[in-house]
């Protein structure tokens, strides 16, 4: 491990990808460059009763809770651990609403509301310091899809009836989700199999990339980020948002619908020059561009006159689909 996390990377604000992280000096291939515990993390609910609810390890000899019966723990001191950071609520909660699941996302912004009541408000939001709290992360909600903007009223619903304290605002909610879908990171087993769902805020000031220097490790709930490169200082430290092994229109949708970006990286740039005519433009848009190089090509005003008017005619088809 590098000799102190903390030194091995720091916050610049840039130009387009707001913050980022950058390398204070050089580092190898597979050196840890920061580790962080979670602010908020849930195990999904598919792992209950298998993964230990706050250390996150698999446990064949987990013991329920007492009172709901629901939350299960390798030991008495994770416990303890889990009710001081979310249970004595949950616990109360759990028991109130059941028979009613407890979905993890539900879970997950009910402990990021009550954690933000307890923590001291920020009172400065210095852009080269690491953030602090999740009102301080991207939360982009304003640009999100349909689709999500119902599952956030569906969410809505669940928390107006399995809180019993009164809830920020619905325009707040909306921001704390937003930085939910957009800064999480997926807490992975040995066998990389996603088990929980976590918010870390330094990690989440890493910026993406198609060809990364970084990867992000899980242990339980711990998450270490390596360098996968050699690196100089003052590099940028990236890790991929989704899955580099998908082709670059995959990978773009993806990051758009999530992350409200449209990469261009080298590794996109490079694939996407390299599309062959099935790339999927369709015939319209792909007479359209050839036409429009016909008349930046044009060697006469002729010439142009025609490329012109054939391009109204393409434009017009193109448009009219
Ligand atoms: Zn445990
Ligand atoms: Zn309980
Ligand atoms: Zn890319």
């Amino acid at each position: 491990m590098a000799e102190s996390a903390m030194e091995s990377v720091r916050v610049v604000k840039s130009a387009t990808c707001g913050r980022g992280l950058v390398f204070t000096s050089k580092f190898a291939r597979g050196q840890c460059i920061l580790e962080e515990l979670p602010y908020a993390y849930t195990l999904q609910d598919d792992k209950r009763g298998r993964y230990c609810e706050f250390c996150l390890k698999k446990c064949s000899t987990l013991k329920k809770c007492s009172s709901c019966h629901y939350a299960s723990y390798c030991n008495k001191s994770c416990q303890r651990g889990d009710w001081a950071r979310c249970h004595k609520q949950d616990c109360k909660t759990l028991k109130r609403i059941h028979p009613l699941p407890y979905s993890h996302v539900v879970q997950l912004l009910s402990h990021i509301i009550h954690k933000q009541k307890r923590s001291p408000p920020c009172i400065q939001d210095d852009e080269d310091c690491f953030p602090t709290t999740v009102d301080q992360l991207e939360s982009h909600h304003e640009k999100l899809s349909d689709t999500r903007r119902k599952d956030f009223e569906t969410l809505l619903f669940s928390l107006k009836y399995y809180e019993d304290d009164v809830l920020p605002e619905p325009s707040t909610l909306l921001k704390m989700f937003g930085a939910t879908i957009c800064n999480s990171l997926s807490i992975m087993n040995n066998d990389l199999n996603v088990i929980a769902v976590g918010m870390y805020l330094r990690a989440s000031m890493l910026n993406h990339s198609c060809d990364p220097n970084c990867a992000w490790v899980s242990d339980g709930r711990k998450i270490q980020i390596m360098t996968v490169k050699d690196v100089k200082e003052g590099e940028e430290c990236t890790i991929t948002y989704v899955d580099v092994m998908d082709p670059a229109k995959v990978r773009q949708a993806d990051l758009k619908e999530r992350y409200h970006f449209t990469c261009k990286c080298v590794k996109c740039i490079e694939e996407i020059n390299a599309l062959g005519p099935d790339d999927g433009l369709g015939e319209e848009f792909r007479d359209l561009k050839k036409s429009l190089e016909q008349i930046r090509d044009a060697e006469n005003s002729q010439d142009i006159l025609r490329c012109h008017l054939k391009f109204i005619v393409v434009y017009n088809d193109y448009t009219c689909q």
